[in-house]
């Protein structure tokens, strides 16, 4: 059954469900209506209605009372009946249409009144209308229904209304029929004989107590009687004549008046017929299909409503109904029930608060179980954190701890509470001076401090503390991370920044630290100290031709040799490559230090067997001395250096500084430091000089040369420290400079369309570097450089130190589709055969041929070949070193396509390049060679 609504449900549109509540709670409100339930309240809100809508009666029916004054006036009760005779006899004279009783006829007076009572209805000819009605008489043995009517003599000549009323449920007369059953027959109820409406098309109606029953008027009996009154007020009305002394007992339970004289009901039954105010419900149909509406309209409403606004449309609703059945009571003759739909709404609010109060509690039930589960979390992931949570009550002792804290310090987890903290960490012990929070909290970030286990041991560890108050109870959290670990990495770190890693030796920064630290000492206790670099002599030439495989195991061997000779005060470290110093802080003199020397010269002459190869190294070991060669660890390496380097140089394997002996080794030494700065610090410049096309005497490009003006040494030529860096390594630093420098112009003269090209020298060393192509490939493609304007100069000498070398970079960058030039041609004894195999574009004849060509035969023969040779091998060439205009001349006749040269023009700043294009003969304006040459210009 269950199973087969929730597959109806199913079936109706997704809309439908959720009108379930307002549908039960129009099914119980029509339920609660049908069964009567609002009849009560209803009555209420008729009678507020009658109390807010009101209006005057037509006038039409007149009330002739019988009241106190009539009673006491005419002094007999109950009066003869030859009264209502005259009654009759003066109103009808007057002109009344009708009079009617609301009195009682069903008992013989005397029949001489009776009599006179008959003449003067025969006489009305059925103007009268006298009363019936059924009354329920008790008496001992039960009730019985009697009907009382006029006596036969008065009935004839009148006509009959039913007096009779039926209280409401409430007891009060609310109600009229529009006829009555008496005897065999219906007559009509009074008010609906005297407003004539027997035809009405009800059987019964409502009142309309909004009628002001002080507004009929009425006269009393005994003022008609004594012809107290104005026939106008008389004539075309009808009269009803009733009991309104209380004595009398005709009191009826009325709304609003409470107790009313039966015969101003009948008063306003009459009003209410006559004005067409005979009330109708609106029926049970109309106010079920009202509450059905409105449950369905609203039902769907008040979900999406917040409490405040249902509670606003709730009130606004049940206003609007009552004042609509107001308004529908003041313009038609009809009750409206207001309050089944008034109940819709309150149950629609009752049941949007219930069921968001509903929806809230069970928000709240999965919160609480959330809260829960998060707690639940919270606690396990402080249970399984790898980091150790502490709680240190305020005396120093341990309110809880977790696993991790446990497990860092080797106990059981519940063995720790209540244990001192100090118990851990030793360092953390409360005296009696210092707080414990002064101790705990010293600054915001992490201590390191040491940890001891419970067997024992200790670790470092780390230790953050924060303060917290719980419950007014001042604790401290401390979060405990072993260490040990990362202190062993930062150990290993540490060694690493400071040793060498192919020989596990000290580096250069950790000689330069002990050096400073026992210089120190040396000092303080007046003792020498002694300092020995030294180099291995053939080790480039094991890396270059055995690899660096066996070069990095020769520097290994190597090192385990030179420690055997040493004491363990003594300090010796790996510069890099194959530089190696030693250290001696305990030396007593020169002479110690030079047997050391010799001892580790020794250690070395035996050959290395390194993979089946034997080889022989010789080294050159330098001294300086403290106090006598330097005092300070600075000077005392550079001393040092320069006493290897002249121990190297003189080959004698040994040497003590001597400052006389060479003071230029010293400025090489310092000038190397200063290159490498100057490199970095972009304090090299480079300068251009350019090159001459000789067949129209114009400048077609030109070659960069570096310059560099020490601040202490002044100007140093560039063959000067070119050479040492190539010595040095700086040779990569300083061309890659070059290259960014030089192509910067370069791109700048591209976007100027000057059509200039450019040369760059290479140094052989740089032919070594695998990845120079790359380099200069990436420099190229960030500068956007037109490849055709650039070309390398390499020198013939550089191609010749190792060919094939040479030989694979020249491919590649040829391959790169860069300019190749082949410099300082004639110096480096090439064979036809290499240059055969080159893929180069230019051959530069050498300067020393070009300066001596016109005065030196032989001179001008090497430069006349070269140029065939060029010529033959399809290469164009350049002749460098054209320092007077004969050269010139000649250079054009030999048909050498482009001569560089003082006599054209010096190296220039590169910058001032442009200028001398426009002011100079050489540049913009044609200028012919020969005939310049010719004037001896
Ligand atoms: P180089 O490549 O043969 O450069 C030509 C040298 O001859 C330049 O000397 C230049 O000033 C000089 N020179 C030019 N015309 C004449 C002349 O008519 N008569 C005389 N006597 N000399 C002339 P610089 O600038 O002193 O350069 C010397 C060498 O230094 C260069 O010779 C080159 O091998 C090297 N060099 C200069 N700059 C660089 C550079 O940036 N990188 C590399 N790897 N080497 C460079
Ligand atoms: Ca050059
Ligand atoms: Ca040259």
């Amino acid at each position: 059954m269950k199973r087969r609504l929730t597959n109806f449900l199913a079936l109706l549109p997704p809309g439908v469900k959720c009108r379930f509540p307002p549908l039960l709670i129009f099914l119980l409100v029509a339920v609660l209506y049908l069964f009567g339930t609002f009849d009560s309240i209803e009555r209420e809100l008729v009678d507020t209605r009658f109390r807010v809508v009101t209006r005057p009666a037509t006038g039409d029916l007149v009330i002739v009372m019988i009241d106190p004054r009539s009673i006491s006036e005419l002094r007999t009760w109950p009066w003869p009946r030859n009264f209502h005779a005259e009654i009759v006899e003066i109103l009808l004279k007057a002109g009344a249409r009708r009079v009617a009783f609301d009195v009682e006829f069903g008992a013989p007076s005397t029949p001489e009144a009776d009599r006179r009572f008959a003449q003067a209805l025969a006489a009305a000819k059925e103007k009268v209308v006298l009363p019936v009605f059924a009354q329920i008489q008790s008496s001992a043995d039960g009730s019985n229904l009697v009907l009382s009517g006029p006596l036969r003599a008065f009935a004839r000549h009148v006509q009959v209304a039913s007096i009779n009323t039926r209280p409401a449920e409430d007891g009060m007369i609310r109600r009229m029929t529009v006829r009555q059953p008496w005897a065999n027959r219906t007559v009509p109820t009074m008010s609906v004989r005297l407003a004539g409406r027997e035809e009405a098309p009800f059987e019964m109606f409502n009142i309309d107590y909004g009628i002001d029953r002080h507004s009929i008027p009425r006269i009393s009996y005994v003022d008609v009687l004594r012809g107290r009154f104005d026939p106008e007020e008389i004539a075309g009305k009808q009269f009803l004549i009733g009991a309104t002394a209380i004595e009398l007992g005709d009191q009826m339970p009325v709304p609003i008046a409470k107790s009313v004289p039966g015969v101003f009901v009948q008063g306003l039954a009459f009003e209410s017929l006559a004005q067409d105010r005979a009330l109708q419900g609106i029926g049970t149909a109309p106010v079920l299909a009202l509450v059905f509406f409105v449950a369905a309209l609203f039902g769907g409403i008040y979900s999406a409503l917040s409490w405040r606004r249902a509670l606003a449309l709730t009130l606004a609703g049940s206003i609007f109904m009552l004042l609509m059945s107001t308004g529908v009571q003041a313009v038609w003759p009809v009750l409206l029930d207001s309050s089944p739909v008034i109940l819709v709404l309150i149950l629609l609010f009752a049941y949007s608060v219930v069921r968001r109060v509903d929806q809230q509690a069970f928000r709240l039930l999965l919160q609480g179980s959330e809260l829960r589960r998060t707690n639940a979390m919270m606690k396990s992931v402080v249970d399984n954190t790898f980091d150790g949570i502490v709680i240190i009550k305020q005396k120093g002792s341990i309110r809880t701890a977790n696993a991790a804290v446990a497990r860092i310090f080797g106990y059981g987890e519940d063995e720790l509470i209540d244990q001192e903290l100090s118990l851990l960490i030793p360092e953390i012990t409360q005296d009696n001076d210092a707080p414990l929070e002064s101790i705990l909290l010293v600054d915001a970030g992490p201590r390191e401090l040491g940890g001891q286990r419970k067997d024992g041991s200790s670790f470092s560890l780390e230790l953050t503390v924060t303060e917290m108050n719980f419950d007014d109870e001042q604790m401290f959290v401390g979060i405990v991370r072993d260490v040990t670990e990362r202190k062993i990495y930062q150990d290993k770190l540490e060694y690493q920044a400071v040793h060498d890693a192919l020989t596990g030796l000290p580096n250069r920064a950790l000689l330069n630290d002990r050096l400073e630290h026992d210089l120190h000492l040396a000092k303080r206790e007046n003792k020498p100290l002694a300092i020995l670099p030294l180099d291995l002599d053939c080790f480039k030439e094991v890396n270059d031709t055995l690899g660096h495989h066996i070069g990095d195991l020769l520097l290994k061997m190597v090192a385990e040799r030179l420690t055997v000779p040493l004491r363990d005060t003594d300090t010796i470290a790996r510069f890099g490559g194959d530089e190696f110093a030693i250290l001696l802080p305990a030396v007593s003199d020169q002479y110690q230090a030079q047997a050391v020397a010799r001892r580790i010269i020794e250690s070395l002459k035996s050959p290395f067997l390194l993979d089946k190869i034997e080889l022989e190294v010789g080294v050159s070991v330098g001294i300086a001395m403290y106090p006598e060669h330097a005092e300070t660890p600075a000077r005392l390496i550079q001393a040092a250096d320069v006493a290897m380097y002249m121990a190297k140089k003189a080959g004698t394997g040994l040497a003590e500084y001597d400052a006389d002996k060479d003071r230029s080794s010293v400025r090489q030494l310092t000038v190397t430091g200063d290159l490498r700065q100057a490199i970095e610090g972009n304090e090299l410049a480079i300068v251009f000089q350019p090159k001459i096309d000789l067949a129209t005497g114009r400048a077609a490009g030109g070659e960069v040369l570096s310059r560099w003006v020490h601040p202490e040494h002044g100007f140093i030529s560039p063959d000067e420290f070119i050479e040492l860096a190539e010595q040095t390594g700086l040779i990569r630093s300083l061309t890659v400079w070059m290259f960014n420098t030089a192509l910067r112009s370069l791109s700048e003269w591209q976007r100027l369309g000057l059509g200039m090209a450019m040369s760059v020298n290479i140094s052989a060393r740089n032919l070594h570097e695998r990845d120079l192509p790359e380099v200069i490939e990436g420099l190229v493609n960030e500068w956007k450089i037109d490849r055709e304007f650039l070309t390398l100069e390499i020198t013939e000498s550089a191609i010749m130190i190792d060919p094939e070398q040479a030989m694979s970079t020249i491919q590649r960058l040829d391959e790169l589709g860069m300019r190749l030039s082949i410099d300082d041609f004639g110096t480096g004894y090439s064979s036809l055969s290499y240059l055969k195999r080159l893929p180069v574009d230019e051959l530069k004849i050498d300067k020393t041929f070009v300066m001596n060509m016109t005065e030196d035969k032989s001179d001008e023969v090497i430069v006349r070949s070269t140029i065939d040779l060029a010529h033959n091998l399809g290469l164009k060439v350049v002749a460098e070193g054209v320092e007077e205009a004969a050269h010139a001349k000649r250079l054009k006749e030999l048909g050498c396509e482009l001569g560089q040269g003082y006599y054209f023009a010096r190296p220039m700043p590169i910058a001032e390049f442009t200028t001398w294009l426009e002011e100079s003969p050489w540049g913009y304006g044609a200028t012919d060679i020969t005939k310049r040459a010719a004037a001896g210009d």
